[in-house]
């Protein structure tokens, strides 16, 4: 029919239990899923579809989400339904092989990918912002990310171990004990810092300028304190240095302002990044600027909001060199504010590494990424069942073993209870097989899906963070993501993702995701060993074209076939 009701915000939860409302698990799976990126517990705004990372959004509008959801409910094995940017444009017979939803999102021609161009865009209705896991419906809330931002804190802190001297009292202590971090930005994946940090045993610092993203955290317990203003933050943060206690306090405020301050005031910081939604300027608050107008002015002065956010930036990051010359550790934490800060004209913005060479790479040329599930039933016991098969499969790798053992005791469940872990090449496929075999017996209630972040060693490209400065010179080569997706469409996966622009921005990244599904057939587990052997392969084989010895050496381990290898 021509005339559906108008549809607008409300409060979305994803269906649970065994119970289907599509057709089959193939098509309730991306139905959940797509819920689930709107739970109020899991979206940062869901009346505006807004997952998570500025406005990465999962639907293009109310209308859009709306058919999105009826067309699932409806289709058949043998069709796939593809979304452009948010908005379902038909559905095509294709085979029970072919993903059941094929997304497109925010991707323009490079000359026009520009954020101007996006917004003029986006404004007239043709395209929506699907920053990575937004836009294809794997978004788990900040626990997607507190693992990877925890490795990246447990490896600064193997870093600084090294560094210690042998007769240093603490000399063989890789954490972050007695360390004090600072950082700011407690959205969506900024907020999983101030754990990330307390896991790794250190003390965090976190400047953010909104009091209701600070709180949020302290009731997900990602945060320990909210302190009453900048001397009582430093106060307290200082003190659980001095102890080498896990403390993490937020102190609101501009981190255009108080980092800066904080310099200037010589307080004793060992490790400085930053997690403000500086990839779109519109999304980072300038100095000077009240909460409250934030939102009015962007949308009413965009061109002078980004001059004014860029400058901001531009003394933001000036401090964390300051910050560096003095000898703490200072990374990019993939949001792209070194190159915002160029923009506005500071000429030292990238005299400090993004995290990825700094610290990631060698688990991406072992094919190693987020990796990630959800439990479809909803039942927290279903993940608990597939946390000990992942601890039973894998008992050599330790850091997975530390990792396990801290995440059910600290990760407060979001949506539709979820788990994430680094697993690479060789791994990935028996986790997914074993997860299917666990639905097969009714060990779970329900099915599980299984899907990773694009932020991952093979799918994406994006030369300010997971491809800066590869071996090779190959940073902005977009092909990968676009091979990335083929093989996942190719190999079974449920449903498949090319995206433009997440993370850093457009024009700055091109990049894939995959999801598939573990229902516990045999079909699932055909896909699903494809899939899972496939996608983190193509890391190995980016890396191993990159000229990384260790990625050779991972593609000997799972037996890859590299035409050009050196014989
Ligand atoms: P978000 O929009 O949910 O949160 C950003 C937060 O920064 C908000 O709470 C906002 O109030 C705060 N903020 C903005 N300007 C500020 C200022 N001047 N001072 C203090 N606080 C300020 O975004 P998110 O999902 O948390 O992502 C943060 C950034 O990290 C994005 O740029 C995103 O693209 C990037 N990112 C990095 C990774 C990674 O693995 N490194 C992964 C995903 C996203």
């Amino acid at each position: 029919t021509s005339t559906q009701p108008t549809s607008g915000p409300r409060p979305v939860r994803a269906n649970r239990g065994s119970a289907l409302t599509a057709r089959s698990w193939a098509t309730e799976a991306p139905l959940r899923m797509l819920q689930n990126n709107l739970d109020p517990d899991v979206a940062e705004d869901p009346d505006n579809l807004v997952v998570y990372g500025g406005t990465g959004r999962a639907a293009r509008d109310w209308a859009s989400f709306d058919a999105i959801c009826r067309t699932l409910v409806d289709m058949a094995d043998d069709e796939t339904l593809l979304v452009q940017s948010g908005r379902p444009v038909g559905v095509l017979r294709t085979h029970e092989w072919a993903p059941r939803v094929l997304i497109a999102n925010s991707n323009l021609v490079p000359q026009w990918a520009t954020w101007p161009e996006f917004r003029r865009l986006e404004q007239l209705g043709l395209t929506m912002y699907g920053q990575m896991t937004a836009g294809s419906w794997i978004y788990i809330g900040s626990q997607g990310i507190v693992q990877g931002t925890y490795e990246t804190f447990a490896a600064v802190g193997a870093q600084l171990a090294e560094r210690r001297p042998a007769d240093h009292p603490h000399a063989g202590d890789d954490s972050l004990a007695g360390t004090l971090t600072l950082t700011a930005g407690l959205g969506g994946m900024g907020g999983a810092q101030p754990l990330a940090v307390t896991l790794a045993g250190g003390a965090a610092l976190v400047i953010e300028c909104d009091p209701d993203r600070a709180r949020r955290r302290l009731d997900t317990r990602y945060l320990d304190v909210i302190a009453d203003d900048l001397d009582d933050g430093i106060d307290q943060a200082l003190a659980a240095k001095q102890a080498r206690k896990a403390l993490s306090v937020a102190v609101i405020g501009n981190a255009a302002e108080l980092v800066p301050e904080l310099l200037r005031r010589g307080v004793a910081i060992d490790i400085v990044t930053d997690q403000t939604s500086a990839h779109d300027p519109l999304a980072y608050l300038p100095s000077g600027v009240a909460l409250e107008d934030w939102h009015d002015y962007a949308a009413a002065k965009p061109d002078e909001f980004t001059d004014r956010a860029r400058e901001s930036m531009a003394e933001h990051v000036a401090a964390m060199v300051g910050f560096a010359d003095a000898g703490a550790e200072v990374f990019d934490y993939g949001n792209s504010i070194r190159g915002e800060a160029q923009l506005a004209g500071y000429q030292r913005a990238f005299d400090f590494p993004g995290f990825v060479p700094a610290y990631i790479r060698p688990l991406f040329c072992a094919g190693k990424g987020p990796f990630r599930w959800a439990a479809l039933s909803g039942d927290p016991a279903d993940i608990h069942a597939t946390d000990a098969a992942v601890q039973e499969l894998f008992p050599d790798n330790a850091g997975l073993q530390r990792w396990m053992a801290l995440a059910p005791e600290k990760i407060a469940f979001q949506g539709l209870p979820a788990r994430i872990c680094w697993l690479g090449a060789g791994e990935r496929h028996l986790a997914g097989l074993r997860f299917n075999e666990m639905v097969a017996a009714g060990e779970l209630s329900a099915p599980v899906v299984i899907g990773r972040d694009h932020l991952d060693s093979g799918s994406v490209a994006s030369p300010y963070r997971e491809t800066e400065s590869m071996a090779d010179g190959s940073d902005a080569i977009a092909d990968w993501p676009l091979l990335n997706a083929l093989v996942n469409t190719a190999s079974g996966a449920s449903w498949v993702s090319i995206h433009h622009g997440g993370g850093v921005g457009i024009g700055r990244s091109i990049h894939a995701g995959q999801v598939s599904v573990a229902d516990g057939t045999a079909l699932a587990a055909a896909k699903l060993e494809r899939v899972l052997t496939n996608d983190p392969a193509m890391g190995v084989l980016r890396h191993v074209d990159a000229g990384y010895p260790e990625a050779d050496s991972a593609a000997a381990r799972v037996k890859l076939t590299v035409p050009m290898a050196v014989q």
